[in-house]
């Protein structure tokens, strides 16, 4: 530790870092942050800047709202878009405490590293990686979002029908700058979506790692004059953003991939099928949070690439659960329902904590689907006993709610606040008269 503030304090030297930024996320996974000059670096290492808990979703009520940031020291970063000669700005991501100095219990980073502990109690790590689509829109006068996408390219298109090329790029230059390894960039199947993909890590680093993406993808996109949005739906009739999550266990013991046998006939072991029989147990309970918004149940629809029926095989995109074809230390799976709207640290705590259950458990996975689901009858459908996802986010708290999941992960504090905040979200959405009701029904009727 002592080493590594003395590395931060060089290089605040070195690289003239005037200001610092102290991040961490509310209950949505939206970034937030409170800036410090750098002459304040000891006070900030050792956990003394405070701020106020009750203006932030999810945290804490006004008559305890003193809450501060502890710096994960393993976060530093000088940000590429500010430097200039002589000056430039850092950030940390933070975990949150009380003033006693124990984790706050609401903090989304300090729940995901409740189930990274359950996991090491059980003697795994987790290893995530999150892959995330996002849109490019032209903005307008006063730089807000239109709805016009940035370029109609499609799947793997290169420029000239690929306008988000150079975008894309700065994007990469700045992660890279910022201890990224970035492995691949592409365009995606929608108009003006894209993606890069960043490699996978334990995951309480790769919720950091999303938390950041999303921050740069957004900045980046601005110094272009465009708005870029993680939004899971935002066209109708097109695809949406996913943020497929590959996970795996590792097995701390033995020092290998705990899904990996090369015995059986798809390379999967014990653990890797009792993990997926989790995943699919508990899913419906789960989707509230991999899935928070009205419009994410808007992308669970067929014909998209996402998912909206809960199987699992070894190779069919149609299915939740997918098994990519590496196998020895990069065997995974890859759960196909999160969108990138999710707090990727809440998101990863259900999908870790619901796998670690079936394994737990010891509950056995259903028979895999390897047919085209979405060309299949309805009567297949239900012979086969596969279930669709909860079809709106009304359904999805409900069963968040009755569930076990959400409760065991989130522990009670930030349970009632997420019920809360999506109960409110849906009340809404339910008692807002929309276009398209009024262009369906005003002269109809
Ligand atoms: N955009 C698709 C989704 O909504 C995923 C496409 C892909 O396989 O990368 O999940
Ligand atoms: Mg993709
Ligand atoms: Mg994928």
């Amino acid at each position: 530790r002592e080493s590594l503030i003395e590395e931060i304090k060089e290089t605040i030297k070195t690289k003239n870092v005037e200001l610092l930024h102290l991040q961490f996320v509310d209950i949505e996974g939206i970034l937030k942050h409170v800036t410090v000059t750098a002459e304040q670096i000891d006070s900030v290492v050792d956990g003394k800047i405070m701020f106020d808990g009750s203006s932030i979703t999810g945290f804490t009520p006004i008559n305890q709202s003193d809450l501060y940031l502890q710096p994960d020291l393993t976060t530093f970063a000088v940000l590429p878009w500010t430097e200039e000669e002589g000056y430039s700005e850092g950030r940390f991501l933070c975990s949150v405490k009380k003033p006693d100095g124990s984790d706050f219990e609401g903090d989304p980073r300090n729940i995901l590293k409740k189930t990274v502990e359950r996991a090491k109690e059980k003697g795994y790590s987790i290893s995530v990686g999150p892959e995330l689509e996002f849109f490019l829109f032209e903005t307008d006068e006063y730089g807000l979002p239109t709805k016009q996408t940035q370029d109609i390219g499609g799947y793997f298109e290169p420029s000239p029908k690929d306008n988000g090329e150079k975008v894309r790029l700065e994007i990469y230059r700045t992660l890279k700058a910022m201890g990224f390894t970035i492995e691949a960039s592409h365009h995606e199947v929608a108009e003006g979506q894209h993606e890069i993909n960043f490699k996978y890590a334990d995951a309480l680093g790769s919720a950091d790692a999303a938390t950041t993406y999303k921050w740069v993808v957004k900045t980046v996109a601005k110094q272009f004059g465009l708005h870029a949005t993680f939004m899971p739906k935002p066209l109708g009739g097109a695809n949406g953003s996913g943020m497929h999550t590959n996970i795996s266990l590792f097995d701390d013991e033995k020092q290998e991939n705990a899904f990996y046998d090369e015995s059986d006939k798809l390379g999967l072991s014990k653990t890797a099928y009792q993990f997926i029989a989790g995943l699919i147990e508990n899913v419906k309970d789960f989707v509230a949070v991999t899935n928070p918004l009205v419009n994410s149940y808007k992308r669970l629809v067929p014909g998209y690439e996402a998912p909206c029926y809960i199987a699992w095989s070894a190779s069919n995109r149609s299915a939740l659960i997918r098994i990519p074809a590496t196998r020895g230390a990069g065997t995974r799976v890859e759960i196909r329902c999160p969108d990138p709207a999710a707090n990727p640290y809440l998101a990863f705590a259900v999908v870790a904590s619901a796998g670690l259950d079936g394994v737990e458990q010891e509950l056995t996975a259903p028979a895999s689907v390897d047919a085209d689901i979405f060309h299949m009858s309805a009567e297949e459908i239900a012979e086969r006993g596969i279930e669709n996802l909860p079809t709106s986010l009304e359904e999805a708290i409900n069963r968040f709610e009755e569930g076990e999941i959400g409760k065991k992960t989130f522990g009670e504090h930030a349970f009632g606040e997420y019920v809360a905040l999506k109960r409110g979200e849906w009340d809404e959405f339910r008692t807002t008269v929309h276009d398209w009701e009024v262009a369906a029904y005003q002269g109809k009727f």
